[in-house]
Formats: structure tokens, sequence, C-alpha cells
């Protein structure tokens, strides 16, 4: 009987974000993708990751990793990751396509992380990586070079689709090989399929990529007395190659704004995958001496992303784009979920300063890189799997891809709902749930270092309602406190009301431990409790506030 597989998920099933999947046959282990998800309303929180303790248990076991293509919830866990391996004196092999690695070079060596090595896969190669067989395939999707993979497996082969979309007409032309799928299907067939559900609960399909430039083009046209800037993600090659287009034909200076966007661009063009002359580009240093109605501008924070490039316009503090009303914005994007706030307010922000904006509640001006229903049931079709996992998705949007397969067709037995944490085994009789790895989410700052759930909820607290400081000194001797306790706040009360609560805290503290202190109490602990105590009770009785109290206790 050969032998089983096992796969984890370490995320990625039930949020949009830290994609990370183990792949394990005859104990060997290869991952695929390592990503992050963006922290939503965790304050001081840099990146959440997938927890990596049972695959740094097993480390020596630990083959390879691939990456399917260069969004940040497929490799911003790498830097982590690689960095936790290094520790344990191991390195680990990182296969991708030459844009991907090259992101994933930048992001390594931004992070002060040895670079492992990076081993290029190009479209339709087939190599064994680790205990697998395996075969790349394109895929379309809004950053270049997706790779799905074929994995063959001593249980048949495991087809992933990676983030993808079926795009009759993309940018580069490079089309989401559905071709080959079938052929495998017909030639042995596709045991087990996990596929992207991000949009299974769309219906229909998604516009082609290729939709936005003439909508570009005619923005470009209606505009051609003012300054255009264009928000995009800076990992969008093809959709800045459709502004860059645009510029070109209506005789304007592309200036590339953002350190990510420039990074992404320079990578772009080196590979060939971003057309651009030397002659149309300009740096940030030389708006002020561009004329406005013959430049396009591209940048970063098409999010409401507070450091961005479209933010700091929006709030006058660009060093070297001041906004007017000469200027047309166009948000070649739509908010990501979480960030409809921060986008409408960027739009104010922009809209106050005379503005005009441009964006995909009024114009064609982006499409989603994920496919939605149909193109789901395509994919479906063409690899008619045995067994079916629905990845990458929010719980709802792995429900919804379920049914999907389910109205297709498929049994009861042969879909099988994962989530983060699920370690699942495929075998002769199918595939099946066996364990549960650790699967919190796992909290970093901008220097790496872990942010613990409590931390996060200190933070949290002390956001909301501010902090009380009070410091009392007992002399034992003498049996009675030694001064004034001092009090301090901050994010309580209003700053020029703060002398006087401080006074009357100090006093209602002072009164409740008089007593005590004199009949000899002097555990700090104890005068400690006893501080919080007459500190809160003034504090919610008077102000109705909940502020952390910092109760200090010295007895001498
Ligand atoms: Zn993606
Ligand atoms: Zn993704």
């Amino acid at each position: 009987m050969a032998d089983p597989v096992y796969l984890t998920f370490f995320g990625g099933l039930g949020e949009i974000g830290r994609n990370c999947a183990a792949l394990e046959a005859h104990g060997r282990i290869v991952l695929l993708d390592c990503g992050q998800l963006f922290p939503d309303d965790m304050p001081g929180v840099d990146a959440v990751l997938p927890d990596f303790s049972w695959l740094l248990d097993r480390s020596d076991r630990l083959e390879a990793c691939v990456i399917t293509h260069a969004h940040e919830d497929h490799i911003g866990g790498l830097p982590y990751l690689l960095r936790a391996l290094g520790e344990q004196g191991v390195t680990m092999p990182v296969y991708g396509a030459p844009f991907t690695l090259g992101m994933v070079r930048g992001k390594l060596s931004a992070a002060g992380i040895p670079v492992p090595d990076l081993l290029a896969l190009e479209d339709h190669v087939r190599m064994p990586i680790g205990p697998f067989e395996c075969e790349f395939l394109p895929v379309t999707h809004s950053t270049p070079s997706g790779l799905m993979t074929v994995f063959s497996t001593p249980q048949g082969r495991i087809l992933h689709s990676s983030d993808f979309k079926l795009d009759p007409t993309p940018v580069d032309g490079r089309v989401t090989d559905l071709n080959r799928v079938r052929e495998l299907a017909a030639d042995g067939g596709i045991r087990l399929l996990l596929a992207d559900s991000t949009n299974a609960g769309s219906a229909g399909s998604s516009s082609s990529e290729s939709s936005i430039g003439p909508v570009m083009r005619q923005i470009f046209e209606d505009n051609e007395e003012r300054r255009i800037i264009v928000g995009a993600f800076s990992s969008h090659v093809h959709r800045i190659q459709q502004v860059a287009d645009a510029a070109a034909a209506t005789g304007r200076t592309l200036v590339v704004m953002g350190p990510s966007m420039v990074r992404n661009m320079t990578l772009a063009r080196e590979l060939g995958l971003l057309r651009v002359s030397d002659g149309m580009l300009a740096t940030d240093q030389d708006v002020e001496d561009l004329e406005p109605a013959r430049t396009c501008i591209v940048c970063t924070g098409s999010q409401g992303e507070p450091r961005a490039a479209l933010n700091l316009m929006g709030q006058g503090r660009h060093r070297y784009v001041a906004v007017g009303d000469l200027d047309t914005v166009v948000f070649s994007s739509h908010p990501i979920p979480g960030n409809e706030a921060a986008v409408a307010r960027l739009h104010n922000a922009l809209a106050r300063r005379g503005v005009r904006l441009v964006h995909s509640g009024q114009l064609g001006v982006h499409t989603t890189g994920h496919g939605k229903a149909d193109e789901l049931l395509a994919l479906h079709e063409a690899a008619d799997p045995d067994l079916f996992i629905p990845v990458h998705g929010e719980y709802a949007h792995l429900v919804a891809h379920e049914d999907l397969a389910r109205g297709r067709g498929m049994g009861v037995d042969q879909v099988l709902r994962c989530t983060d944490g699920d370690r699942v085994k495929l075998t002769s009789a199918g595939v099946a749930h066996v364990d549960r790895v650790p699967d919190v989410y796992v909290m970093v700052d901008e220097s790496g270092r872990r942010v613990s759930e409590d931390l996060l909820q200190e933070r949290r607290a002390v956001s909301g309602e501010g902090f009380v400081f009070v410091r009392v000194v007992v002399d034992k001797r003498g049996g009675c406190l030694d001064g004034r306790p001092i009090v301090e706040s901050r994010g309580w009360m209003e700053p020029d009301e703060r002398d006087a609560w401080h006074v009357e805290v100090a006093d209602e503290v002072a009164q409740a431990l008089a007593g005590v202190v004199a009949d000899g109490e002097c555990s700090e602990a104890e005068l400690a409790r006893l501080t919080r105590r007459a500190t809160g009770r003034l504090v919610s009785r008077r102000t109705g506030r909940r502020p952390t109290l910092v109760p200090v206790v010295e007895v001498r």
C-alpha cells in the first residue's frame, strides 16, 4: 500500500492572509507559501504570521519552500521563518518564478536575513522537490508570474491552484493553463484539488485586466489639462503597464513614487515584465520641474495606508507633491475589507484640496485578480478531481467554494472543510482530518519581536482609556505615608484638568491607606491592592472612565 500524504494548513483557511501549508510524504516536508496577514485593529502589531512551532520542531525534515507568487499573503512570513530556522542552523531553499524570487530577495535583504538558495521556476517546468515530482503551470493573477503547482505524490496528483483568475486577454498574454490541467485529468487524473476561494461567493466571471487600459486612456484624454496621479498596488505590474501605456500615448512623463513602487518597477523592468522606456521616466525629485499637464504620477497608498504617498498628499505633507484643483487622482483598486474607512477619509482629504477623484465605483479602473464562481467551476471541470479542499479564503468564502463543488456533483465524502491548524491525511480511502497543530495568530512588531495577546489587550485598554499611575511611599517605622502619593496620568482626562484630578486621587489614596498603615500593614502587595481600589473607586465614580491603573508601593 502506498504511503499516505499529509497536508497541514498553518494559515489562510479562515482569513485572507498568512497562506502557508505543508505537504509531507515519507517523512519529508515541502512548504507551500509562507505569507503574513496584515493586522487589522492591532495597535503596534506590524504583521500576523502563521504559528511555525510545529514546523520548527521538524525543521530537519523540511526540504524546501515553494512560493506561488509575490503577494505578501504568500511571501510575508518568509523572513521570520528563515530567521527562526537560521537560529537552529537550518537553511531552506526557496523555489519560485524569477519575479517572485526577486521580491523575496528584496524582502530578505531589507530585513537583514541571509538569503538562502533561490531556485527559479519557469512555466511548465517539471522537477523533483523533496519527495514530490512537481510541475508548474502559469496562472493569471494581479501580480506577474503566478504558478499553479501539480505535486505528484504516492497518493496521486495534488493540484494547488494558487491565486488565479481566468482572463482570456491578460496584459502579458500569459493565460491560466487549464489545457494542461485537462490533459493531466485525462491522463492519470487529479486526486486532490486545493483551490483559491477568495471570490467563490461572487457570481459570474471577473472582467479582464486588459479592460482597464481603454478606461485609463479615456481618463487621460478627459483630463488633458490636469496632472494625473494613479494609486495602485506596487506589485500589480500589469496595471502599472497600462497606466504607463496611457501616459506614453498622451505624451506624459511617468513618475514612479514610493519605495516599494520604485523597487518593484525596477525589478519588473529588469525581468522584461514591464515595458517603459527610459526616456519617459522621471523621479519624485523632478516633479516640481515637470509641467503638470504632461505628468503622470503612479504611487502607492490607494488603500489609505497612513505612511504612503497618497495619504501624505491628502494631508499636504508630501515632500515633492502638493495637490490641488489641477490634479486628478485615480484610485485603481478596490478598498480591501477593513480599509473602507481609511480610503473614505483619504477621498475626503483629497477632495477638500480640490482634487478631482476617479475610483472604481464610477469607472472600470479596477478588476479583481481572483476568479469568481464561473471561473472556479471551470477549474473544477478541467481538473475533475476525486477530492477537494477549498483554501485561501475567509470562512464564508471556503463554504461558498464547497457549495460550488457540491453543486457540480461532488459528494459529501469528496469535499473536506479545513481551517487553520488542520492536519489531514490522504490515503487510498480518501482525505480525512487526523490532527491539529498550533494555529494562533503570531503577532510581531516592526522589529520582529513577538506581541502577546496580553500585551495587545493592555495596549487596547491604554489606547482607549489611558492610564493613571500612583506611587506611594510608606514609612514603616513611623506607621505613616512618607509624603503625599504621586499621581500621573495620560489619556484619561483633559490635559488642562489633569492636575486637579491628580490632587483628588492623591487625597483619596492617602485617606484610604492612612488607617491600615497606622495599624501596621506593610505588605507592598496588599497596599498596592488598596491603592488600586481607592483610585479605581474615585475614577469610576467621578468620571465614569476605566483607565488602566498602575499603583506602585514602596515600604521603607
Ligand atoms: Zn495573490
Ligand atoms: Zn493570496
